[in-house]
C-alpha cells in the first residue's frame, strides 16, 4: 500500500511534515518499510481538515492527524489492515458504517478537476510521476506532430480565458504573439499571487509544478520564444522550491533546453522572484520588475504581445491558464469548451475562505451557481449563522449578496452585478459582518499597496479611505455617500493601471447592495 500525505503549504503549516517524519519512523519500526510507500503531495484541496492523509489501495482519507494518531493508523491499517474509523474524515463514514469514497462527498461530487488534476495525486519532486500520469505528452504531441498554427487554433477553438481575472482569450493573446515579428520574443507566467484569501496559482505550483513548465514550453512553440521566465512570489518558498527542482529534473531529462523531442525547438525557463508588491502582479509592472527595475506600471498600448518584456512580443499568463494547457491539446478543444457557460467554457479554480466550514481549494465548472460553493461544496456557515455576501475578486472585485446566491459564476454574469472573477478568492460573508468594515479592509489594502505612479490611485484611495473613516466613526453626513461615489468614478476613470482602475470596486458594490448600512453608520451615531 501507498501513504500519500499533504505537502502543500496549508497542511505543512498545521504539521504534515512532522506527520511525514513519525509515519516513517512508525512503518520502520513495524517492519512494513519495503511494503509501504509514503509520498508527500501538493494540496488536497481541503486545508480547514489538515494535515490530510490517504491511504491506497482503500482509499480511506484520515484528517485532522495528529503524530500521536500515527501509531494507531500504522498498526491498526498498515499492519493489520483495520480501518481507524475515528480518525476518518466523518463525511466518508456512512450510517451504516460503510465508508463512502471520497469523490461522493459534498465537497468534492460537484468539482471537476483539470487545473488541479494532479494535485494531492503525485509527487510533485518526481518527474518520473507526472511523466506517469501523462505529462510532456502534449509538448511532444505539439512539437512532433503540430504546427505552432494549429496549436493556437486549439487554444482559440477551447473558449479558453485567462484566469488572472480580466478573461481575455489566451488564443488570442497568442495569436497576437505569433503575428508579431521579431527574432526574439518570451513567454512569462504570472505567478504573483497577492489577491488576500486567494492561493490556487500557490497549490498548482507546489502540486503540479511540470504542468506549468510544458504549459510555457507549448506557449514558446506557439509564439516563437525560446525563452520563459516565472514570475513567483518570493513569499511561497515551497512553491519557488518544488519548481526550481522541476525545471532541473526538466532539463535532465531534455524537456528544457535544446532540440526537445528532437524537434529542433528549443526553450530555457527561468525563475525571477517578486518582493511582496502586490502591484506587480499587474502585468506591465510584472515584467519591469523581471527588467531588474522597480516594479511600477508602464502605459498601454503597447500591449505586451507587440513590445512587452525587454521591449519584444511577450505572451504572459497565469498558472491556472497554463496549468489548462497540456489538457486541452491532449484532449481536444471540443472536451474543454463542452465544460461551462456560453462564454465562459472549462473549470474555474475558487480559494474558499472567511465564514464558511470547508476552508480550501475548489475547481468547478464554469456556470455552478454560488449556492452550490457556499452550502454544498463549502459545507455552509460555521455556527448556522446566514449568508450575507461573498466578496470574488479580491480587492478588484466586489461583493455578491445573497439575492443573486444562485446566479451561475462565469465572468460575465459577475461583471453584470459589479463584481468580477478576479483570480478566485472567494470570501464569504455571514449575517455579522459589517460590509462597510469589508469595503475599507480591501480599500486600507490598496491603499498600502498603490505604487504611487499616478494621482488619482496615489491620492485618490487615501481620501476614499478617509471618507469611509469619517464614515465608520459617525462623522459623516448623506452627501458624503454622494461625494464617495463620485471620487470612486473618478479612480476608476483615470488611474493609469488594473490597480487603480479596480479599487472602488468593494466600495461601489458595497454601496449599491448595501446603502442602507453606509445610512445606519451615519443615522445611528448621530
Ligand atoms: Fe501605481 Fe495605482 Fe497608478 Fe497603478 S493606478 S500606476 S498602482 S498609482
Amino acid at each position: 500500500s501507498h501513504v500519500l500525505v499533504c505537502g502543500g503549504t496549508g497542511c505543512t503549516s498545521s504539521g504534515s511534515e512532522q506527520i511525514i517524519a513519525t509515519l516513517e519512523k512508525e512503518i520502520e519500526r513495524n517492519g512494513l518499510k519495503d511494503e509501504v510507500k509514503v509520498i508527500k503531495t501538493g494540496c488536497f484541496g481541503l486545508c480547514a481538515l489538515g494535515p490530510i492523509m490517504i491511504v491506497y489501495p482503500e482509499g480511506s482519507f484520515y484528517s485532522m492527524v495528529k503524530p500521536e494518531d500515527i501509531p494507531e493508523i500504522v498498526t491498526e491499517h498498515l499492519l493489520k489492515g483495520r480501518i481507524v474509523k475515528r480518525l476518518l474524515y466523518q463525511e466518508t463514514v456512512q450510517e451504516d458504517d460503510t465508508i463512502e469514497s471520497l469523490n461522493n462527498t459534498n465537497f468534492y461530487k460537484k468539482q471537476h478537476r483539470v487545473a488541479l488534476r494532479n494535485c494531492g495525486v503525485i509527487n510533485p519532486e518526481n518527474i518520473d510521476e507526472y511523466i506517469g500520469v501523462d505529462g510532456y505528452q502534449a509538448l511532444g504531441k505539439v512539437l512532433t506532430e503540430m504546427t505552432p498554427e494549429e496549436v493556437i487554433q486549439v487554444v482559440l477553438d477551447s473558449g479558453l480565458r485567462g484566469r488572472g481575472g480580466a478573461g481575455f482569450p489566451t488564443g488570442r493573446k497568442w495569436s497576437f504573439a505569433r503575428a508579431s515579428v521579431n527574432e526574439q520574443k518570451y513567454v512569462a507566467c504570472n505567478a504573483d499571487e497577492g489577491d488576500p484569501g486567494a492561493f490556487m496559482d500557490r497549490s498548482v505550483l507546489e502540486g503540479d509544478p511540470h504542468a506549468l513548465i510544458e504549459a510555457m514550453a507549448i506557449a514558446g512553440y506557439a509564439i516563437g520564444a525560446n525563452q520563459g521566465y516565472v514570475y513567483v512570489r518570493a513569499e511561497y518558498p515551497i512553491a519557488v522550491k518544488r519548481l526550481q527542482i522541476a525545471i532541473d529534473q526538466a532539463k535532465e531529462y531534455g524537456l528544457l533546453g535544446k532540440n526537445i523531442f528532437d524537434s529542433g525547438f528549443d526553450f530555457d525557463l527561468e525563475l525571477r522572484l517578486g518582493a511582496g508588491a502586490f502591484v506587480c502582479g499587474e502585468e506591465t509592472a510584472l515584467m519591469t520588475s523581471i527588467e531588474g527595475h522597480r516594479g511600477e506600471p508602464r502605459c498601454r498600448p503597447p500591449f505586451p504581445a507587440v513590445k512587452g518584456l525587454f521591449g519584444k512580443p511577450t505572451v504572459l499568463n497565469n498558472v491556472e491558464t497554463y496549468a489548462n494547457i497540456p489538457q486541452i491539446i491532449l484532449n481536444g478543444a471540443d472536451w474543454f469548451n463542452s465544460m461551462g457557460t456560453e462564454k465562459s467554457k472549462g473549470t474555474k479554480v475558487f480559494a474558499l475562505g472567511g465564514k464558511i466550514n470547508n476552508t480550501g481549494l475548489v475547481e468547478v465548472p464554469m456556470g455552478t451557481t454560488l449556492r452550490e460553493i457556499v452550502e454544498e461544496i463549502g459545507g455552509g456557515i460555521p455556527g448556522g449563522k446566514k449568508f450575507k455576501a461573498a466578496q470574488t475578486g479580491g480587492p478588484s472585485g466586489g461583493c455578491i449578496p445573497a439575492e443573486h446566491f444562485d446566479i451561475p459564476i462565469d465572468y460575465d454574469n459577475l461583471l453584470s452585478i459589479g463584481s468580477m472573477m478576479g483570480s478566485g478568492g472567494l470570501i464569504v460573508m455571514d449575517e455579522d459582518t459589517c460590509m462597510v468594515d469589508i469595503a475599507k479592509f480591501f480599500l486600507e489594502f490598496t491603499v498600502d499597496e498603490s505604487c504611487g505612479k499616478c494621482s488619482p490611485c496615489r491620492i485618490g484611495t487615501k481620501r476614499l479611505l478617509e471618507m469611509l473613516d469619517k464614515i465608520t466613526k459617525g462623522n459623516a453626513t448623506l452627501e458624503d455617500l454622494d461625494k464617495l461615489e463620485e471620487l470612486c468614478h473618478y479612480i476608476k476613470e483615470n488611474a493609469l493601471c488594473g490597480l487603480g482602475q479596480t479599487a472602488p470596486n468593494p466600495v461601489l458594490s458595497t454601496l449599491h447592495f448595501f446603502r442602507d448600512e453606509y445610512v445606519a453608520h451615519i443615522v445611528d451615531k448621530k
